[in-house]
């Protein structure tokens, strides 16, 4: 990543305050280990928040999605339905089980999975004979996906679903907080997302014996008694104490950090609407933390988002594009894909705004400034 003095990221880490007493404890007391009282103490603070039953915290959101699946017994061969409007980290824990990957396109509304595509694709994929295994549902930027009408779909095959909720802590679909509607929930803690352990994650839960499974397996299948036998592929997965101990100083602040995202893309909005660039309202029933405010640029506009992203980065600015859709990615060129080719009419006009909590009013008037020059 560029650094140079005075940059605008696009999502730069935010500290409360709080984090180094929680670190500073774990040091004092010699808990520099993946065992320690910071990592019930996240889990607690996450199931408080969250307001799921179990919670167990990891050392990335990668590795909570991995551990999900692998928790579902995903087997090499199997078909994972997911939509291909995702960074890769969605579906690379499929690849890592050796299962195939079902790309289904997104809806315009939320720009997550089309509940009526997941009903084709399930249906074309029965009809050659493979059901599907799960459903991996992303809630991209930081909308809730439609989990009501999705969640409909998945009942009525009796297919499970995991929802990777990585961009969307805090997020909440008809009140309730994303990654609690599906089987398991998997957070990111990575640097650039809305709070962080410097790199971690976490999987979320109502079933208490998957969540004993996950922390039994993250932390390779340790026995109580020495000399007993391992009969399953383990991981070494655990979040550290001292990550932990950044978490729940960060947990602390994540209210007001949501607060924070949306006032950003309440002030882009006010102070770009006029420009031709359309900005992505949330449909009834959804609540975005806004972790990334992503606009659209004018059908009208003659410059790419590439060309706008480089004017910005001319004056030290971040912003960044929308993810390539994965069915078009090399890596998944044998993979079946389902739907109308929207996300790629999306990533031809969006982009990814500086969005930060700690940005400051005269970083935002630079951006602005910036971003209408580059317009006309
Ligand atoms: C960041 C991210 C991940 C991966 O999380 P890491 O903590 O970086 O491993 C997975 N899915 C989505 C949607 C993400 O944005």
């Amino acid at each position: 990543m560029n650094y140079r003095p005075g940059r605008i990221f696009m999502s730069a880490p935010h500290l409360g305050g709080h984090e180094k007493n929680y670190v500073q404890k774990a040091l004092d007391d010699n808990w520099v280990s993946t065992s320690g009282p910071n990592l019930p103490g996240l889990e607690h603070d996450i199931c408080q928040h969250t307001n799921a039953r179990h919670a167990v915290v990891l050392n990335t959101g990668t590795a909570a999605l991995h551990l999900a699946l692998r928790l579902l017994d995903i087997k090499p061969g199997d078909e994972v339905l997911c939509p291909t409007f995702a960074p890769v980290a969605s579906v690379n824990p499929i690849l890592y089980l050796g299962a195939i990957p079902v790309f289904v396109e997104s809806e315009a509304n939320t720009w997550n999975m089309c509940p009526e595509t997941l009903e084709q694709a399930i249906k074309a994929r029965l009809e050659t004979g493979h059901k599907p295994a799960c459903i991996v549902v992303v809630h991209l930027y930081g909308m809730p996906a439609r989990l009501n009408e999705l969640l409909q779909v998945a009942e009525q095959y009796g297919i499970l679903v995991v929802e990777d909720a990585a961009e969307a802590l805090g997020s909440r679909y008809g009140g309730h907080q994303v990654g609690t509607f599906g089987k398991m929930g998997t957070f990111s803690f990575g640097g650039n997302k809305i709070i962080t352990t410097s790199g971690g994650g976490a999987l979320i839960t109502e079933d208490a014996a998957l969540a004993e499974r996950a922390l039994y397996l993250s932390t390779e299948a340790q026995y109580p008694t020495l000399y007993d036998a391992h009969e399953q592929i383990s991981y070494n997965y655990r979040l550290s104490n001292i990550s932990a101990g950044i978490g729940r100083g960060q947990i602390e602040v994540l209210e007001k950090r949501i607060k924070e995202r949306r006032e950003v893309y309440n002030f882009y909005k006010d102070h770009l609407s006029d420009t031709g660039l359309q900005f992505i309202p949330e449909p009834k029933n959804c609540f975005s933390n806004r972790w990334l405010t992503t606009v659209l640029l004018d059908p009208e506009q003659s410059k790419s988002p590439k060309e706008i992203i480089a004017a910005l980065e001319e004056h030290n600015i971040e912003a960044g594009p929308l993810w390539k859709p994965l069915h078009l990615q090399p890596l998944f060129q044998n993979s079946p894909y389902y739907g109308d080719g929207l996300s790629k009419g999306l990533v031809e006009r969006g982009l990814c705004l500086p969005s930060g909590s700690s940005l400051t009013e005269e970083e935002l008037r630079k951006v602005v400034q910036v971003l209408r020059n580059a317009l006309t």
